[in-house]
């Protein structure tokens, strides 16, 4: 059995950095081009867009982690039939690590695109290339290599929020806790910090962030890139939750062109839960930040471009001759235009009614229980509310991890919104205590940080619990803002509805324009339907075009 000590370059060495054979060598020679590189010359620099894989033919390169301070840490050295790369060569994204030539080098360099076509055309290999720069990200994952620096002091929102905006996207990074680490403290002093302007972020090109927002860190990082506002995609995908990376998956891989949109991470909701037990072909279950880290690789191997974060704001639906194009508007006024729209945008969670909620919601109320969010309540008393399969599954996972779990329900038991499967769990579970007709009465802390919560019984009994993490499971509502004014309909709860005056079963009443996933009326809130719709909606596209190129065609 593996031992949890271990990194993943000991465990799984020989995937991540196996050689090609002779004539497999000879089959990639159609996809790239033959340089030579003098001793010492750099092939990928950290924060630099690399050229694309670089299968070596001849000579040695070796592969170097920048750290903070000290020496740059060797990975590996790649000789003759081994190739320098990972996932950012998938997508044209900036290194997060330097090459050098160790020797003279001749080397087959395969740019992003060329790489595409190589792991779709030559399927045995591809499939093992893919897992080798999948290996070798999730390595740089585990030692933060090649990505951002965060300082500030552990526990803080705003710590919290960039961790958890880098790690929900896969991106490398370190922590450095403000009030504790030396190489913390010799950051501050040489940048002139004062501890108001913490947190701060050190970018791999060297530049200096202060306490930025998401976008401008992805910025910084080279994760996002400006759209062109000339280019026509087939389709515009609004929302990389499992609906979306559905879409762009079977989209991309029909050969329509996709560009998908997300505010905030890859994997929406489904993203974000522990773990999913009843997705098929999983029997032992799959974290979801696994299944949809696995989704968002395939969607970028098929050659879907991916946008995140970028909120969708607004959409102008074509109006005949004048502009036969769908017009997206991002909230940073940026344009980008599509034959047609998919809105994948999922809904999102109601928030509870309580005095104060918002001072605390950075840092101790949690829509999400992921392995972050329960690290930070281990052996810790928690608050959980809700009645629904998520809340449920929620309450099972942080209960392995905090010393107990109060599970706060209006309702009169579980049963009614719960699956039975959950309800026989919690049941069984020691440190879970179910307290029905119960609702939160009040929160008490300071600086952001709770420290107790009070909660009413139905006979109206107070109770008040030195508790700091609040994790809230009370339903959702549909993310449709963007969509206003477009005339779009929308249901008597305001999600969006499909198959009714239009062409096809899940498309709007606004022609071209899509709906899948948990944004649709009467939508099936699974993962497994929200893929379904995301394939079953590709169909429709391909009708759709072939619909608009044969009235094209009418004299
Ligand atoms: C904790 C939890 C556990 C769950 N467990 C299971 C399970 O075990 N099995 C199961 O089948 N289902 C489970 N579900 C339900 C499942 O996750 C959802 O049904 C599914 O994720 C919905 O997918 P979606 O793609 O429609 O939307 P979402 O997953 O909600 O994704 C929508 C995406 O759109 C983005 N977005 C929103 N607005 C905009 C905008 N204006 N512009 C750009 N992007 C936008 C969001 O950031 C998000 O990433 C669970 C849900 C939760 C919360």
């Amino acid at each position: 059995m593996a031992n949890p000590e271990q990194s993943i370059i000991e465990t799984r060495a020989a995937q991540m950095f196996f050689k090609l054979e002779p004539a497999e060598i000879e089959r990639a020679r159609r996809f790239g081009t033959c340089r030579a590189y003098a001793a010492g010359e750099a092939l990928a620099n950290v924060g630099e867009v690399a050229q694309g894989l670089t299968l070596i033919i001849s000579g040695h390169v070796d592969v170097l982690q920048r750290q903070q301070s000290g020496p740059h840490r060797l990975i590996v050295t790649h000789g003759p039939g081994s190739f320098m790369g990972e996932l950012a060569q998938l997508s044209g994204r900036p290194a997060l690590i330097d090459g050098y030539a160790k020797d003279a080098v001749q080397a087959l360099v395969i740019p992003t695109e060329r790489l595409r076509a190589l792991l779709i055309a030559e399927a045995e290999l591809g499939e093992r290339i893919m897992r080798a720069l999948i290996l070798r990200r999730v390595g740089l994952i585990e030692t933060g290599g090649g990505g951002p620096v965060i300082v500030g002091r552990a526990g803080n929102g705003d710590v919290l929020r960039l961790q958890n905006f880098l790690r929900r996207n896969g991106h490398p990074h370190q922590s450095l806790d403000s009030e504790t680490d030396s190489e913390a403290r010799a950051l501050i002093e040489k940048f002139h910090i004062d501890p108001g302007q913490l947190p701060i972020v050190v970018c791999p090109s060297g530049q200096l962030l202060r306490n930025p927002s998401e976008t401008e860190l992805a910025r910084c990082i080279g994760m996002l890139g400006p759209i062109d506002p000339n280019k026509v995609y087939d389709v515009a995908v609004v929302g990389a939750g499992p609906a979306g990376l559905a879409t762009a998956v079977y989209a991309a891989s029909e050969g329509l062109s996709v560009l998908v949109f997300d505010c905030r991470a890859f994997g929406g909701q489904a993203g974000a839960s522990a773990r999913i037990e009843n997705y098929l072909g999983f029997p032992t279950g799959i974290s979801g930040m696994a299944l949809m880290g696995r989704a968002f690789s395939q969607a970028q191997k098929f050659g879907a471009e991916i946008a995140i974060p970028s909120e969708v704001v607004g959409v102008e639906v074509p109006n005949g001759a004048a502009d036969r194009y769908f017009s997206l508007t991002l909230a940073n006024n940026e344009r980008a235009r599509a034959r047609t729209v998919v809105a994948a945008n999922g809904a999102r969670y109601r928030r509870l009614d309580v005095e104060g909620l918002e001072a605390f919601e950075a840092a101790s109320v949690h829509y999400w229980a992921s392995p972050l969010e329960s690290r930070l309540c281990e052996g810790e008393e928690v608050a959980l509310v809700g009645a629904g399969n998520s809340a449920g599954q929620a309450t099972v996972y942080l209960a392995s991890q905090a010393a107990k779990v109060w599970l706060l329900v209006r309702g009169p038991d579980l049963a009614a919104s719960m699956s039975r499967y959950l309800v026989d769990r919690i049941n069984g579970l020691a440190n879970v205590e179910v307290l029905t007709r119960t609702q939160i009465a009040g929160l008490e802390g300071e600086d952001g940080a709770l420290a107790a919560i009070r909660w009413r019984d139905g006979a109206g009994q107070e109770t008040r619990r030195p508790i700091r993490h609040l994790f809230s499971f009370i339903g959702v509502e549909p993310n449709t803002d963007w969509l206003a004014g477009s005339g779009v309909a929308l249901d008597a709860k305001g999600f969006v509805v499909t198959g009714k005056d239009a062409a096809f079963p899940l498309e709007t009443n606004v022609h071209g324009l899509f709906a899948v996933g948990d944004i649709r009326s009467a939508s099936v809130k699974r993962v497994a339907a929200c893929v379904g719709e995301g394939a079953q909606v590709v169909a429709a596209l391909h009708r759709h075009f072939a619909a608009e190129e044969e009235a094209a065609a009418q004299p």
